[in-house]
């Protein structure tokens, strides 16, 4: 037995390249149901049918709409399956959401990219794809999926970090286990000893500024026998961490804070890395 007529419209898609069509013609955003339309089918949203219903005639051949616009369910059928590919198709996003949620979908999608941080390097791909060129192409070191608290070894200049099981609630209740939260651990020699920032590497990280803060706990403790003055040095810093895309290059570190591990502090001074303890959390604002 075929399928009730609505069932069968609503499982067609069709792929729509050009979307103009699936536009509102007043205000230019995508059709989304309700749609509504004159008595000659001109279409328009819901929004603008509220503002322009005291007019009482439609926008486009001026008939009359003094009972108020009606219903264009044909549009909706059509705009429900209207599908557009991802504009980070490119990037690996195979995900074809319907045209009206296109904008929705980008907020979100996984696969949105973010930049190289290599000096002179072009590279431009998802954090995924970014980690996995970092680390093939640079030789960055990398460290994957590990639980907070956690010891890293930072060597000098780029060091990543991917953290898991990350996102948690005001009472420290983990609520989200999906997705991985990438990092860059800068250490940069300085006269007086290494300083070290810390930065996430997210491609929502405009949207994330207003829903999420990243904060982060660096701690470095070193007994120091061998040095006359000093037995043990303890250090420990509550950071906010910053977010970007990196599409702008590093952000710039002269006005930010950076953890400074003294020199005279190191065990060994001529040590090529050093043991800093890290504590990283994602909490929903
Ligand atoms: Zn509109
Ligand atoms: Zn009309
Ligand atoms: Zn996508
Ligand atoms: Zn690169």
């Amino acid at each position: 037995m075929p399928p009730p007529k609505h069932q069968h419209l609503k499982m067609k898609t069709m792929m729509v390249e050009d979307t103009g069509a699936f536009d509102c013609d007043i205000c230019c955003h995508p059709l989304k149901p309700p749609i509504f339309q004159c008595n000659e089918g001109h279409a328009l949203c819901s929004s603008c049918s509220d503002k322009l219903a005291t007019t009482g005639k439609c926008h486009v051949c001026g008939t009359s709409t003094r009972g108020g616009y009606r219903r264009c369910r044909a549009m909706e059928h059509l705009v429900e399956t209207a599908h557009v590919e991802c504009l980070n198709a490119a990037h690996g996003c195979d995900a074809k959401p319907v045209y009206y949620d296109l904008a929705s979908h980008r907020q979100v999608c996984p696969h949105a990219p973010c930049h190289c941080p290599g000096k002179g390097c072009s590279f431009v791909g998802s954090t995924k794809k970014l980690l996995d060129h970092v680390s093939r192409l640079h030789g960055w070191p990398c460290t994957i999926k590990i639980m907070m608290p956690h010891e890293v070894c930072l060597g000098d200049g780029f060091n990543f970090l991917v953290l898991d099981r990350l996102v948690v609630n005001g009472s420290g209740t983990v609520i989200s286990t999906t997705g991985h939260f990438l990092f860059l651990l800068n250490v940069a020699r300085q006269p007086l000893g290494r300083a070290i920032s810390v930065f996430c590497i997210h491609p929502h990280h405009k949207k994330w500024r207003s829903s999420k803060a990243v904060k982060c706990v660096l701690t470095y403790s070193q007994s120091v026998p061998e040095c006359k003055l000093l037995v043990r040095h303890h250090l420990q810093s509550d950071l906010c961490v910053d977010c970007t895309d990196l599409s702008n290059g590093l952000p710039h570190t002269e006005k930010r804070f950076m953890f400074v591990v003294p020199n005279s502090a190191l065990g060994d001074k001529d040590e090529e890395a050093i043991n800093v303890t890290v504590d990283i959390s994602i909490c929903n604002i």
